[in-house]
């Protein structure tokens, strides 16, 4: 006799905490993607998963199953293995930018799809269409094709690649089950591996700024990552950086495109520069181009120093149809027609910057999309120009804002004024990096 499995059994069986089967998980994201199990089951499955979690093996099986929804990209034509680098979002997180060409010049291929932002994070394509004439849709042969000739290649997702994802996240985006550790490591698994990556470095951030607010939750969230790329034969490892106030200083698409180009150059701030190397230097160890992490560290170092680095940077931009004469000249790129400096209103330390205010206040100034049709304005954006711990003086400048209307000044500064908040006593420095997860 063969019994029918139906969806409101398996919410049940969730709402009751048992276990999923991989049949059972089959059936689920089969019967989601192609129509047959409506949304309003869907939302009470999410719910119950919400509340009652899904253990280790579950996690796997979802993603698995995410995974062939869609197009499970080939890159065995590209000769070595891939290692692809997924960072959990941020604000003025532009490490991608600095990492593609720097790990690219130590010799490892980099066959990077990246993704667009949404609110108050910035997204890899949009940074890189600051270089006038930057194709970021190459066909797959394109990108194949480049990465075998140039050693780097950064792309658009491809629209079918984990299409269960993206119904499942468009649903757990109004359903307010976004934040489950399960859900959220399956959903970023999935992308990662159906896009091809052998090896995966994970930078998962924590902080205001951070899907993960704490770090108790980051590390449950690194771990769920670690253990889906145990079972389905990815290595992974996870990096826990802190996101309790913007990467570097720049925030805004040309503006960041301006910090990368200064940390390939050796001239960057401190923390990205601390976080790239370090992310940089994990996959090459994963990949095995180098025996130890000290070891990459160094040879990292060694391509900004001899300008390998920066010049691949440069053949990446020309190779996807960019000005690269915007690398070596980094003003003639679009410049915001409005300037103005935040000054500070009392002296003392910084002690706090929000980052998920900062990067809103930006996106406010025209830098991100409050929805996915809001058409971006790449020049515009925020400077800081102190981080946590910095001493301040009245009147001294603490951010400049780049804008090309007047309309939302006050708004903004008002926003600048209300994120930074300046201490008259010590105030403890947050680490970068916080640990490593493998
Ligand atoms: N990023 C993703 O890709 N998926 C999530 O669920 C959350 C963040």
């Amino acid at each position: 006799m063969v019994i029918m499995m139906r969806m409101v059994d398996l919410i049940l069986k969730k709402r009751n905490g048992e276990p999923f089967s991989q049949k059972e998980i089959d059936f689920i994201i089969s019967g989601y993607t192609n129509g047959e199990i409506p949304d309003y089951q869907m939302s009470a499955l999410t719910m119950a998963i919400y509340f009652q979690g899904m253990n280790e093996q579950e996690t796997s099986y979802l993603t698995e199953a995410m995974v062939r929804s869609g197009e499970q990209v080939d890159l065995s034509m590209i000769s070595g293995q891939i290692v692809d680098k997924h960072s959990t979002g941020g604000v003025g997180d532009k490490t991608t930018i600095v990492l593609a060409p720097l790990v690219a010049s130590a010799g490892i291929p980099v066959a990077k799809m990246s993704g667009r932002g949404l609110a108050h994070t910035g997204g890899t394509i949009d940074k890189l269409e600051s270089f006038a004439g930057f194709k970021v849709e190459l066909s797959r042969k394109q990108f194949i094709e480049q990465v075998n000739r140039i050693g780097v290649a950064v792309t658009g997702q491809s629209t079918n690649l984990t299409p269960a994802d993206k119904k499942l996240y468009a649903l757990r985006d109004v359903t307010a089950t976004v934040e489950s550790i399960p859900l959220i490591a399956s959903s970023i698994m999935s992308k990662k591996i159906a896009s091809g990556a052998d090896f995966i470095v994970l930078d998962v951030k924590v902080g205001s700024g951070a899907f993960m607010k704490t770090e108790e939750d980051a590390r449950k969230l690194a771990l769920s990552m670690v253990n889906i790329g145990k079972h389905l034969g990815r290595k992974t490892i996870a990096v826990l950086s802190n996101m309790s106030q913007p990467l570097g200083f720049a925030v805004g698409n040309v503006l960041e495109i301006k910090e990368a180009i200064e940390t390939l150059k050796g001239n960057g701030p401190k923390d990205l520069e601390e976080l790239c190397l370090t992310l940089g230097s994990h996959m090459l160890t994963l990949s095995q181009r180098v025996k130890t992490f000290a070891e990459g560290y160094k040879l990292l170092q060694q391509k900004i120093k001899s300008g390998e680095a920066h010049n691949k940077l440069k053949e990446l931009v020309a190779s996807q149809g960019g000005d690269a004469n915007q690398v070596d000249n980094p003003y003639l790129l679009p410049i915001a027609s409005h300037q103005t400096e935040i000054l500070s209103n009392k002296s003392g330390i910084i002690g706090s910057i929000a980052s998920e205010e900062i990067g809103t206040a930006a996106m406010i100034l025209g830098a991100g999309r409050a929805t996915k049709d809001t058409t971006i304005d790449l020049a515009v954006g925020i400077i800081l120009h102190k981080k946590i711990g910095d001493k301040v003086s009245k009147g001294e400048p603490i951010a400049s804002l780049h804008a090309n209307s007047l309309d939302q000044f006050d708004r903004v500064t008002q926003m600048i004024y209300e994120s930074i908040l300046i201490e008259d006593g010590d105030v403890e420095l947050p680490s970068l990096i916080y640990d490593v997860i493998e």
